[in-house]
Order: structure tokens, then sequence, then C-alpha cells
């Protein structure tokens, strides 16, 4: 019988088991796969800010810093934002594989069990509590918790069973496919970001560069706007942008980009990160709301512990501290990612060339925004009161 059961070891799942063993509460964190990290379904970008709010950053789990972005509009018009700006939607790329290691690691040394290998099939809720059936190499046993984190990942299954979420439709959630690519010659300070419907049908392409010539190089469509797969969308990308570099991984995945959802909570069950759609909706970054999330999670188990109280309606409280945290920006990122997908490649052309050469004062869509805003206000009309 555990205070707290955490599935899934991504960077939403050891974060929560983290901070509920901090508490002084008894937990087990189980990942299906044999190593926590790995394969990385991501680009690995994150702001500074998001990272340092949690950890001393270490290099160890740093693979690039970069100092800028460039945006690129289809017909190639460049928005640069650079250093002096300073950093928001991306600082550091990650070395994931090392970095959700050292996440899980830290649950341990607070005190949590680790179970790798481990996948949860089943659950019931009964009598006030949760049980489990979980399986390893073949064998199945049972084990009790006053409370379920659900952070099994886009596809979860404890939100979906629990009533909490539904499967997202073709047009909540980006199709992704993603090289990790050697021998590149790129400028590193920079992660590179290009747009429009023939390159990236409602989504995006990235080049996060990792250090010695290598980078993350990937796309992201939205298969409800898709002809062809994800793969087949970055193949041709590559080869349109002359991008000459070995691929050494290759890795498809899914995110969420649904909004925000009305809560995340049901009776002695809590979703954290892509478990409940907390990746933001226009740039498909999803571990600083997964960080965060998991955190408030497990903030809120210890309180309940300590209350004796599993019911939703205390459990409520970590949807109030993740909505006052990131909820508002997933909602208005949902109304610009519904905006934007609706614009033509003309469009965006000439909204690109409006702000290109701009300083713009920080790194983050709200600014791009803010100054698209400036420069055609009866285009964006609809978006004005989101600023
Ligand atoms: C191609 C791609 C690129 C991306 N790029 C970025 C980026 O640059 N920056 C960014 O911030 N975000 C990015 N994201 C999103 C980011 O990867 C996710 O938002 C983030 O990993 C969410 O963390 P999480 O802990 O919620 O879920 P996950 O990292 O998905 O972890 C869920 C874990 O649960 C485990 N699990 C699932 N079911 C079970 C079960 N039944 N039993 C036991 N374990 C289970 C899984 O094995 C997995 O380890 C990208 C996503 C993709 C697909």
């Amino acid at each position: 019988m555990y205070d707290v059961v955490v599935v899934g070891a991504g960077p939403a799942g050891s974060m929560a088991a983290k901070t509920a063993a901090e508490q002084g509460l008894n937990v087990l964190l189980v990942e299906k796969r044999q190593e926590i990290g790995t394969p990385v379904r991501c680009a690995e970008g994150i702001s500074r800010e998001s990272i340092e709010k949690f950890f001393e950053v270490d290099k160890k789990w740093i693979a690039a810093e970069v100092t800028g972005a460039k945006i690129y509009a289809p017909d190639k018009t460049e928005i640069v934002m650079s250093e002096e700006m300073a950093g928001n939607e991306v600082g550091y790329v990650l070395e994931r594989k090392i970095f959700d290691r050292h996440v899980a690691r830290l649950a341990a040394k607070a005190g949590a069990e680790v179970y790798v290998k481990t996948a949860m099939v089943d659950f019931e809720r009964k009598d006030g509590k949760v049980k489990l059936k979980l399986r390893r190499l073949g064998e199945e046993w049972e084990v009790e918790t006053k409370i379920l984190i659900g952070a099994d990942g886009v596809e979860s299954k404890i939100g979906r069973k629990a009533g909490i979420i539904k499967t997202l439709k073709l047009n909540e959630v980006e199709s992704c496919a993603q090289y990790l690519m050697a021998g590149l010659d790129i400028d590193e300070n920079y992660t590179y970001f290009y747009l429009g419907r023939e390159i990236a049908p409602g989504g995006y392409a990235w080049i996060f560069p990792k250090g010695n010539g290598s980078a993350n190089v990937g796309i992201g469509v939205l298969p409800k706007m898709a002809e062809k797969t994800a793969k087949e969308y970055l193949d041709a990308f590559i080869e349109k942008e002359g991008i000459e570099g070995k691929i050494v991984e290759f890795v498809a995945g899914a995110v969420p980009v649904y909004g925000e959802i009305e809560t995340a909570v049901t009776d002695n069950i809590m979703l954290a990160g892509d478990a409940a759609y907390h990746a933001d909706p226009i740039t498909g970054g999803g571990i600083a709301n997964a960080l965060s999330a998991g955190y408030y999670a497990g903030k809120v188990a210890a309180e309940a512990v300590q209350k004796n109280d599993f019911s939703a309606s205390f459990l409520r409280r970590y949807d109030e501290l993740w909505k006052n945290d990131f909820g508002k920006k997933l909602k208005r990122n949902k109304k610009l990612q519904l905006k934007f997908i609706d614009m033509d490649d003309a469009l965006l052309n000439k909204l690109a060339g409006a702000i290109a050469g701009k300083n713009l004062r920080e790194m983050s869509v709200a600014a791009i925004v803010k100054e698209l805003l400036k420069a055609h206000p009866k285009l964006l009309w609809d978006l004005k009161d989101l600023f």
C-alpha cells in the first residue's frame, strides 16, 4: 500500500514522485520502458527560466545553449530573435536521455521506489483507494495506493479510463517525425523554425542544434490537414532545404495541441504533463509544463495524505495550481494556433515581411504576435484581446 503511485517516468512523473517523496510520502514510480529517457521523442528545447526554476543546471544534461531563434516564412523571409533581446521560448537544448534519468534519480534519492520495465496494465478505484495491476517480464502483481498520478504521456490510459480526458481528434494532436542528424554545417547559436502549409501543414519544421555539428531535425503536422505522413514531410523538407548530414536516429511521436482541459483530476487520481494535454498548442513544447504540473501534483498529494482526503473536490487544488501557472497560456495559445493554421503561405509571407528586421524585445510567441498586431491590426483584429 503506497501513498502515491506515479505511472510514467518522463519529466512530469519523475517530478511528481520527487516532490511527493520529499514531502515524506511513500511513493512508487513505475516506467514501462527499460531505460528512462530513451527513445527520446523530443526536440529537447526548453527555456532557461523553466529549467532553472527547478534545477541547478548541470552541463551533463545540456547538449547545447542557444542565444537566439530564427524563424522562416515560406518565402524564406527571416525573423531573428537574438541574445540581447533575451530568452524565453528556447534557451537550452537538453540531452533528455540524461536529464530524464537525472530527475528520476532525484526522485529515488528523495525516497521513491523506482521500477523500470514495469508497465501499469490496469487499475480500478475501490473503497476509497486505487488498485493497480503491474507487469514486469511477464510477471503480474497488484499494488494499492491512496493516490494515482497518471504521467503516462499523450496516450494516457489512466486519463481515458478514469474519464478525465477523451482521445484526441485529428485536429488536436501534432504528428511528429524527427531525425538526429550529424555532420551538419549550421550556426549552433540558434534554433531554427520553418513555417508554411506546404512544408508542414498545421505545424512547423525545426532544427535544434545539439553541439558538434549534430541537431534534432524534425517536423510536426496536423493530421487533419496533412496529405502525407510526418516522415514524408520531413524528408521533403530536408531535401528542399538542402540539409546535408547523416541520420543517426529516427523517432516518431505525437504532441497534444488541445488547449486547456477543464479538470485533470477525479477521485484518487491526478493527471500531469502530456497525459493532461499540458503541452503548448502553438509551440508543442511540453517539458516545462510537465515539470510544473508534476511538482504541483506532488505537493497536492502530500496535502491530501495529510488531510486523509482523496476526493476529486480536494484534488481540485491541483487544478487551481496548474491553471494559475500556465492554464491561461494554454487557452491563449490554442486560439493563436487556430488562427495561424488557417493562414495560407501568402499571408504568412506578408506577416513575416512586416516584422522582419524588427527588434523583438523577447524571444517568445507573445512578442512576435504583439509586433504582428502593430503591423497588421486589421488582419489579426480577433487576437487583440489576447494580449
Ligand atoms: C518529436 C517531438 C518533439 C518535441 N520537442 C519538444 C521540445 O523541443 N521542447 C518541449 O518542451 N517539448 C517537446 N516535445 C513535447 C515533450 O516531449 C513532451 O511534452 C514531454 O515529454 C511530456 O512529458 P511527460 O512526462 O508528460 O510525458 P512523457 O515524456 O511522454 O513520459 C511518459 C512516460 O510514461 C511511460 N508510460 C506510458 N504508459 C505507461 C504505463 N502503462 N506503465 C508505465 N509507464 C508508462 C512512457 O514510457 C513514458 O516514459 C516534443 C514532442 C515530440 C513528439
